[in-house]
């Protein structure tokens, strides 16, 4: 079925369309979702489109803009005596401002990978005698796993260090910062669970276009296609092209149990700084399994980011990762300096991947 996202024949068709009806207009799109990159760079999309039409990277990687201070405490919480910190994979190499979980893993802290925060719920009943601490990262679409793992009712010795994030205030944060964008592309996965609904005031506030996207080929471009009409019509409002996975409501479930578990509260997000209200932090009736609280973690109110490191930049859509002038020479996959060289989702990694292929 999802061959037909993939067809050249369509594919083309689409591309034309774009061509032909975005003639005598210069559009600058935004998309915030590591799998969006992912698709346009690995098919090569910007080749595809005319010199009028720029697509950017924004902050659509949750690795990425963890603060290298939260880092930095999870890994030395991680060193101490009777606690172990559980993560996802790409987490743990992510530099911090003095560490990383890696380095922390490499001097004796006990870090353990986990494919999702049920596997670290179990490590934590299996293993009475120790602290589990879930460094709970992602989008809305991650923290509908954190909350019902919380109302399920964990053990008492474990514990979540919540540092998800909520990507509609961080849309509007780059709209209010002035940034030069004609519409956004709005991420497939977060949107399978907050739905259509949290865009349209935004889109209306700032008239921006702005379109729900899935993850093939077409659905990107059909993405395009359908900001390149909304401006050319002079409209302003969301379309949803990923009809398939993301409803009006998004889904009402998941929603709830974040909403039962979880408050919002202003987050750090790396290289761009603090947002208002585009954090979650566990409720006050769950805070036996909070980190912060039990082990007296401070959210941060600085961070800074390595030296010459562009990654703010490229988070803000503001420079192509190979404008930055580590790329590819002192900052590489291999040796990430920042964030976004090192998560699967970051912007610098898929770019520097998929390079040979431009
Ligand atoms: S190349 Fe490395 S240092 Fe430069 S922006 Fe990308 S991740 Fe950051």
């Amino acid at each position: 079925m999802l061959s037909k996202f993939r067809d050249r024949k369509l594919v083309e068709k689409v591309t034309e369309k774009i061509k032909e009806e975005s003639k005598g207009i210069t559009l600058r799109i935004m998309h915030v979702c590591g799998t969006h990159e992912w698709t346009i760079t690995h098919f090569g999309i910007r080749d595809l489109l005319p010199s009028n039409i720029e697509v950017v990277a924004g902050p659509g990687c949750p690795v990425c803009v963890t603060p290298g201070s939260e880092i930095d405490m999870i890994a030395e919480l991680s060193m101490r005596e009777g606690v172990t910190v559980t993560t996802f994979g790409d987490v743990i190499r992510v530099p911090g401002n003095r560490t990383s979980l890696s380095e922390a893993k490499a001097r004796g802290g006990d870090v353990r990978l986990v494919y999702g925060i049920e596997e670290a719920v179990r490590i934590a009943r299996q293993e009475r005698n120790k602290e589990v601490v879930h460094f709970s990262i992602g989008f809305e679409t991650t923290a509908p796993m954190a909350a019902v793992e919380i109302l399920r009712g964990p053990p008492e010795n474990f514990s979540i260090f919540s540092t998800h994030k909520l990507i509609p205030p961080a849309m509007e944060f780059l709209l209010k910062s002035g940034l030069s964008l004609d519409g956004f592309i709005c991420p497939g996965h977060v949107s399978t669970i907050i739905g259509v609904k949290p865009y349209r005031g935004l889109a209306e506030r700032y008239r921006k276009p702005m379109v729900v996207a899935g993850f093939e080929p077409l659905d990107v471009l059909l993405g395009i296609l359908s900001i390149v009409r909304q401006v050319k019509g002079g409209g302003c409002g969301v379309d949803n092209e990923y009809t398939r996975a993301v409803r009006e409501e998004g889904n009402v479930i998941a929603l709830k149990a974040i909403g039962e578990v979880f408050e919002v509260a202003d987050a750090w997000w790396r290289g761009i700084g603090s947002i208002e209200s585009s954090g979650l932090r566990l409720r006050g009736r769950f805070e036996e399994f909070d980190a912060s609280k039990k082990f007296g973690l401070v959210a941060p109110s600085a961070d800074y980011m390595p030296e010459e490191c562009g990654c703010g930049e490229v988070l803000k859509g503001l420079i192509k990762p190979e404008d930055c002038p580590l790329f590819g020479k002192e900052c590489t996959p291999n040796h990430p300096i920042g964030p976004c060289m090192v998560s699967l989702e970051g912007t610098c990694s898929i770019i520097y991947k998929y390079r040979s292929l431009r």
